[in-house]
């Protein structure tokens, strides 16, 4: 059996519930609403097409961040410093 994390959609053309399965991350079924996905589990069905089962629509997943998204450091420690 696969284990998996679902992001919920709504069709933009006839409203139908879409869910999308990823299995990115942790897996442990949770669900995620499609404005808070977890970055993994957004890289993971960034572009993914499927058909709306119920207008037959054909869809992608989309982000306005598309491909790429910032980056940067946390400063965890600064070295030389110290501690003892
Ligand atoms: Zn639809």
């Amino acid at each position: 059996m696969g284990m998996f994390d679902t992001v919920n959609f709504y069709c933009p053309v006839c409203g139908a519930s879409i869910d999308v399965q990823s299995k990115a991350d942790d897996c442990m079924l949770k669900e995620y609403d499609r404005s808070e996905v977890p970055i993994r589990i957004a890289a993971d069905i960034l572009g993914e097409e499927f058909t709306c089962g119920d207008c037959k629509t054909k869809l992608e997943v989309s982000s306005p961040i598309g491909k790429y998204v910032q980056m940067y450091l946390n400063i965890l420690s600064i070295g030389n410093s110290n501690e003892s």
